[in-house]
């Protein structure tokens, strides 16, 4: 039987589940075996240690109020998922066994699509290949952005502060009035949703007064149930291109050159510059690339090799420029005139790389194409995968800093050092891939004392972490202390004052209720 939830006993939670049935109907309160689908098989810990007690999953607003109303009645700590698809960050896995998960996946609507304003509005479960099906069905000349891997939510990874690959990347800066529920049931319109027959919900960000949406990402203040989510037209002409970088010591050159491409919005999307090994673990597994050499990272010379036979640099950035065609190829020249400063690089685009998986996922991705290409790389090396997102200004010296701080450290661990940078507005994010043996119990020490190396040595250096693994929430949190942790105290009070029974993800990126649950 899965663990009860703490300081609740089985009568309880008997009666409790009981009224979950009444509410959800029977088929939609999991409390048997079929929880295992809320594992994460990812995880730097066993398994089986975030068991939910179960799993409750509403299908409208209303249904979401009454659960909250039996939750604070029996002090059940739930934990919020929308498609549970938050791989490399814990899946849909709860924070802690004995939680409740809160499985929104039923509320899969997507309630609004207006072509002429170019957004949408739609609920927690929408997928990004549910979205995107949704408007090639329409005939829709709208594109959306989606995360690398196609199966995650609109919402969720909005929430998470996740990006995609378009000019349209940064999904929270694209996201447009929400709907959600606090603890004790009140449902809240944000932004211009405020104001009763509003015109401009999903329009304009701001409304009058406090901007609150961005309380409600990363957060457990509440429940969000409607989001809007702004979507990019089809531009006339569109040029995807590939530079790949021949020696490990051009990355710094290729920042240089990026960032005032970027801040200029001469390449407008999320552009990716991806180290070899990153390239290959997509599409090969460690076994293949290195027979015999699971612990311990694969040789340089190794990566080398293999980078040659698939064409592929020591540094690989991907962009696309997005525009009308005359504007396009000049922006083109720009892009090669500025890259072609470094010796040996190539320069690819359309139909220069037919038949490369690693290209064709790359350039779907960079005009909103949900696939899932990318999740291959978990088989890199026996499934166990925890991602790390540090963000540090875009310069060639911090690319370099972070690169030689970061292989140092997974190599220390026994591990392959695989990276990228990703450009945002003025930052890039340098994702790291640590993967390892997930059953093994020594590679998951190894790997949480990566983790805990990785995220503090980051941190001393000024790099902090934009998302958390559930297994270093609390450490991710404890690297924002600034001021007495200011940021912090202000999270608390209003944890407190919103969900004074502390029954919304307690923990959720640090934030614990006064009564701990
Ligand atoms: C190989 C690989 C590549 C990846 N690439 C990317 C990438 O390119 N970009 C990127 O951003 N991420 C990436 N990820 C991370 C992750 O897969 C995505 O961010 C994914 O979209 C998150 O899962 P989800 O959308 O199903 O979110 P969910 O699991 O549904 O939600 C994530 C979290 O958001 C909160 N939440 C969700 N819904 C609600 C709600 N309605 N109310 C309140 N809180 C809520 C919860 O805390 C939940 O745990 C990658 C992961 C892997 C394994």
């Amino acid at each position: 039987m899965a663990q009860l939830p703490q300081g609740v006993d089985a009568t309880a939670f008997r009666d409790a589940t009981e009224k979950l049935r009444k509410i959800v109907g029977a088929e939609w309160v999991v409390a048997d075996a079929s929880l295992k689908s809320y594992w994460d098989h990812h995880s730097p810990v066993a398994e089986d240690s975030r068991a939910p007690s179960a799993a409750v999953c509403p299908d409208g607003v209303e249904q979401v109020q009454r659960i909250l109303a039996v939750a604070n009645e029996y002090r059940l700590p739930l934990w919020t998922i929308g498609t549970g698809k938050n791989f490399a960050y814990g899946g849909p896995s709860p924070l802690r066994a004995g939680y409740v998960v809160l499985d929104l996946k039923r509320m899969n609507r997507i309630l609004e699509g207006n072509e002429d304003s170019a957004y949408a509005l739609v609920e927690p479960g929408v997928s990004y290949f549910q979205l995107y099906e949704h408007l090639r069905e329409k005939k829709s000349r709208l594109w959306i952005d989606c995360a690398a891997v196609g199966w995650g939510g609109v919402i969720g990874n909005a929430l998470e502060h996740g990006a995609g690959y378009t000019p349209y990347a940064d999904h929270f800066i694209m996201q447009c009035g929400m709907e959600v529920v606090l603890a004790d049931g009140t449902v809240v319109l944000t932004g211009m949703g405020a104001m009763p027959k509003s015109t401009a919900w999903q329009l304009f960000k701001y409304g009058y007064g406090p901007h609150l949406d961005g309380m409600f990402t990363q957060s457990n203040f509440a429940v969000v149930t409607k989001m809007g989510i702004w979507l990019m037209p089809e531009p006339p002409a569109y040029k995807p291109f590939m530079i790949t970088l021949p020696r490990d010591e051009d990355l710094a050159a290729a920042i240089e050159i990026l960032r005032p491409l970027k801040l200029a919005m001469i390449i407008p999307n999320g552009v990716v510059v991806a180290n070899a090994l990153y390239e290959i673990a997509v599409h090969q597994t460690k076994a293949e690339v290195h027979p015999g050499a699971m612990r311990g990272p694969v040789p340089d010379d190794v990566v080398r090799k293999v980078a040659k036979e698939r064409e592929l640099g020591a540094w690989n950035a991907y962009g696309a420029l997005y525009g009308i065609p005359i504007g396009v190829e000049k922006y083109w020249e720009i892009v090669k005139g500025s890259f072609s400063r470094i010796p040996g690089v190539k320069f690819y685009s359309k139909g220069d790389r037919a038949g490369d998986p690693g290209w064709e996922y790359r350039e779907k991705l960079m005009r909103g194409v949900p696939n899932m290409t990318e999740f291959g790389i978990v088989n890199w090396q026996g499934g166990g995968h925890v991602n790390f997102t540090p963000v540090a200004p875009m310069t060639g010296d911090d690319a370099v800093k972070m690169q030689r701080m970061m292989r140092d450290i997974m190599h220390r661990h026994g591990f392959d050092y695989i990276a990228e940078f990703v450009a945002t507005w003025r930052a890039m994010v340098n994702v790291l891939m640590l993967m390892f043996e997930q059953k093994d119990a020594d590679a998951r020490k190894r790997a949480h004392d990566c983790a805990k190396a990785i995220i503090t040595e980051a941190a001393k250096a000024g790099y902090g972490e934009l998302k958390a693994n559930l297994e270093f929430m609390d450490l991710v949190a404890s690297t924002y202390g600034a001021c007495d942790n200011g940021y912090w105290k202000v999270c608390q009070r209003l944890k407190d004052e919103l969900d004074p029974g502390g029954i919304l993800s307690p923990g959720k990126s640090g934030i614990w209720p006064k009564k701990t649950v």
